[in-house]
């Protein structure tokens, strides 16, 4: 069976205090579902977030990463620094570093690489803008956001990877993918992955989606066959609103 998964990306928000203070609400909550927890704070609380939840079912993960190892990359962090401090798992290709910081598919596909060599697992990040999804390009810009910075992995290297489909228009905006429009694609997203993969892999990776989910609407987007969870971005900020959405499963 799949891994269920509920990740939340704090973004650029949280400062250590708020970081602390929002960890010690997540503490407090029940976790009901089967979901993997994972919350991904900026780089400065990562160690803190890590220390906090150490032995809790909350895994911290990073937002991003640079594809070298260490080097003349001012402001930058590689993989090997996160797994230096008990990060395994990073966000790599969300629309936010596509768009503000022009991270091209050959750059991700480089970051993915150094992900899976330093042992990290990544959660894979992909969706289409409002124009594509109006001009009915949409799958065909996902396929190809998929088929460049991914396939020229090997099969075996999927157990490693997590895919989050994100439609641009739906992130930060309250517009949601209709639980319809969120399995299309996702269904999409699997025949994509079993006609260069085959069966194996097309049905053990996880696909989460990403955009507005919030507390009411995620029981019905978490109900659709090929959704395995969710990336959550402004709804993870507060705790009971993101335990609400995880325990939807
Ligand atoms: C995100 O940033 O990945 C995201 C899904 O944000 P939001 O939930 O706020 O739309």
């Amino acid at each position: 069976m799949r891994k269920h998964i509920v990740a939340g990306n704090w973004k650029m928000n949280n400062d250590l205090p708020q970081t602390e203070a929002l960890i010690t609400e997540l503490k407090a909550q029940q976790l009901t579902s089967d979901a993997k927890v994972m919350i991904a704070p900026t780089f400065t609380n990562l160690w803190p977030a890590f220390e906090a939840l150490r032995q809790t079912n909350i895994e911290v993960i990073a937002q991003n990463m640079h594809f070298a190892d260490h080097g003349a990359y001012t402001g930058e962090v590689s993989a090997r620094m996160l797994k230096s401090i008990g990060i395994s798992t990073v966000i790599l290709g969300h629309s936010e570093r596509r768009a503000y910081f022009n991270e091209s598919d050959d750059l991700l596909a480089k970051k993915v690489d150094a992900a899976l060599e330093n042992k990290m697992d990544v959660i894979f990040c992909f969706g289409e803008e409002l124009e594509d999804r109006k001009s009915g390009n949409h799958e065909h810009i996902v396929e190809n956001q998929i088929k460049n910075a991914l396939f020229h992995l090997e099969a075996s290297q999927f157990k490693n990877i997590v895919l989050a489909y994100e439609p641009v228009w739906a992130i930060g905006t309250g517009e949601t993918a209709s639980p319809e429009q969120a399995q299309e694609m996702h269904a999409f997203i699997r025949q994509t992955l079993f006609d260069a993969y085959g069966e194996d892999v097309a049905n053990a990776t996880s696909i989460l989606y990403g955009g507005s989910v919030k507390p009411n609407n995620a029981k019905e987007i978490f109900s659709k066959p090929d959704v395995d969870g969710g990336l959550i971005g402004g709804a993870a900020l507060n705790a009971e609103d993101f335990f609400a959405i995880i325990n939807a499963f």
